[in-house]
């Protein structure tokens, strides 16, 4: 019998579920050196140094203050010239950027710069903060792991009447569920919104209650129906619940959707965004050794949603002699956001049913309502057998929170400082196992520390995301046909 799950304690004060229209009361600006409504200022003790631009877009100051230099590169794209630095006259010492310095605005060229223009490298006392990365992968709750739902071709996030039910599938998002979960509902709202006006139906079932569920059943709720939540895990005990919380396009497959992806992404980042702090939400620079294909594809299928990338010629972290990339996004913390969104569900009138469906047949047997909402992530595959479904599963670090940390950062892994924990990932395998592996874990921090020089050398393991193997399959894949069978390169060559 599906059993009914307790209310979920309130840890947050009382707020209603995000609504998409409404902007973030306390938007928090990147800290450091910014170019607000295309203006660049990057203080010196002795006067102020001010960049005029016309400029839409946004750069990253570097200061070296023993050379009294400083570089305020622009976004890589929209200069004709390429990235333009500045370097001001002997003597002005300039004031080191604050943590995640991390530009704003947008640029369009014509820079005009009191100090003149000469190139000049950042040195590394502009660096970030280093992390700490002591980390006890014994320690309760230090290495978790969860699957990615991968669909090869594409996510589903389609209707199809079976048995009489109108039922609407919404899984398949790989490794940007997070990202993608309040478009898609505003997708799947939009179906159901079709279906109840014709047969004025009253009642919804969403089965699973990850973030495509709490998501989905918010705006079903938003359409006046009564709404009832079944799944086989709470939310704190599912794949939502470790993901790392990035705001990108990671490890999906969208073949042939771009316009629908384009309204995804755009509804999804503008409802993270209005959410703000209270949901969990920060916005964030990620530093990347490599240009992301995460985000250029965002960039490519959603013009204008987040900034144009920058260039950078260092990383500018303690350790690093590379160049690297710079981009603007969200860090989305799970625990805050999926606890806020059943707090609100719950306070909506959202029943939860603890329920574990065999097969489809169940859930058609289980579910009184006519219209489902099938959001069981990569349980889908089992359930409505979809044999597109793959697991990619993933370990995450799980390191001690240290706030100092305004940045997120990919280079051989990826680093996400959150208010929980620094979160530490970036690897990958194709079994559904979830019993986490600590020397993968302790292998992910030292793939990390090694890039500040902490910890000794190795070779990018051919089981990490960022592997040019993995790269390249997913660049193939990206370009094979929608319905080229798929097989992710699991097994290192
Ligand atoms: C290591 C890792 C890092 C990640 N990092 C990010 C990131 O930075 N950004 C990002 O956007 N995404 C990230 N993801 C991806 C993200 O976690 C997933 O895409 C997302 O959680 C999928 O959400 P979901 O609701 O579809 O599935 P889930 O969260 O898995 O929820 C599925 C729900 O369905 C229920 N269910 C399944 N089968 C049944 C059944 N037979 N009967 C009853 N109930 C059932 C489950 O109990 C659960 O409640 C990451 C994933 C991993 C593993």
């Amino acid at each position: 019998m599906p059993g009914e799950m307790r209310p979920v304690p309130a840890e947050l004060a009382p707020r209603s579920v995000i609504n998409p229209t409404r902007r973030s009361p306390n938007p928090r600006p990147a800290a450091g050196v910014r170019m607000p409504g295309g203006r660049a200022e990057v203080r010196a003790s002795s006067r102020s140094f001010r960049a005029r631009t016309t400029a839409r877009g946004t750069g990253a100051a570097i200061a070296d203050q023993t050379k009294g230099r400083v570089s305020l590169m622009s976004s890589d794209h929209p200069f004709p010239g390429g990235p333009v630095q500045v370097v001001p006259s002997q003597g002005q010492v300039l004031r080191k950027p604050a943590l995640g310095a991390a530009p704003e605005g947008q640029a369009n060229g014509d820079c005009r710069w009191s100090a003149g223009r000469r190139a000049a490298m950042p040195s590394e006392d502009a660096d970030l903060p280093t992390p700490d990365f002591a980390f006890d992968a014994d320690a309760p709750g230090a290495c978790v792991a969860g699957i990615r739902p991968y669909r090869c071709g594409s996510y589903r996030l389609e209707a199809e009447v079976a048995s009489g039910r109108f039922v609407v599938h919404n899984y398949g998002h790989g490794g940007a569920g997070i990202t993608l979960s309040w478009g898609c509902a505003a997708k799947v709202q939009d179906l159901v919104r079709a279906r109840v006006a014709a047969s004025h139906e009253t009642e919804a079932a969403v089965l699973g209650s990850g973030v495509m569920g709490l998501t989905a059943a918010a705006r079903l709720l938003d359409l006046g129906l009564t709404v009832t939540i079944y799944a086989n895990l709470m939310f704190a005990k599912t794949t939502s619940y470790k993901a790392g919380g990035q705001w990108a396009l990671s490890l999906v497959e969208h073949h042939g959707k771009d316009g629908e992806l384009k309204d995804v992404l755009t509804t999804s980042y503008n409802t993270f965004k209005a959410g703000g702090q209270d949901f969990g939400v920060h916005e964030r620079p990620n530093y990347t050794s490599k240009v992301s294909s995460n985000f250029e594809k965002i960039l490519h299928i959603a013009p204008g949603l987040i900034p144009p990338r920058q260039d950078l010629p260092r990383m500018p972290f303690h350790g690093h002699h590379n160049r690297g990339f710079l981009y603007q996004t969200l860090l989305v913390e799970p625990p805050t956001f999926l606890a806020r969104l059943v707090d609100d569900l719950n306070r909506r009138g959202v029943r939860f049913v603890q329920h574990k469906f065999a097969n489809r047949a169940d859930v058609f047997s289980t579910v009184t309502q006519k219209v489902i909402v099938n959001c069981t992530g990569y349980g889908a595959k089992k359930l409505w057998n979809d044999a597109a479904m793959h697991p990619i599963r993933g370990d995450l670090a799980m390191l001690r929170p240290q706030p100092d940390l305004q940045y997120l950062y990919s280079q051989n892994g990826y680093m996400f400082p959150r208010t929980d924990h620094v979160v530490i990932g970036g690897n990958f395998d194709c079994t559904d196992n979830e019993q986490p592996n600590k020397a993968e874990c302790k292998k992910l921090v030292r793939a990390v520390a090694m890039n500040f020089g902490l910890a000794p050398r190795m070779a990018i393991p051919e089981n990490f995301i960022q592997h040019p193997r993995i790269s390249e399959w997913l660049r193939q894949r990206s370009l094979a046909p929608a319905d080229t069978p798929c097989e992710p390169p699991c097994n290192p060559v």
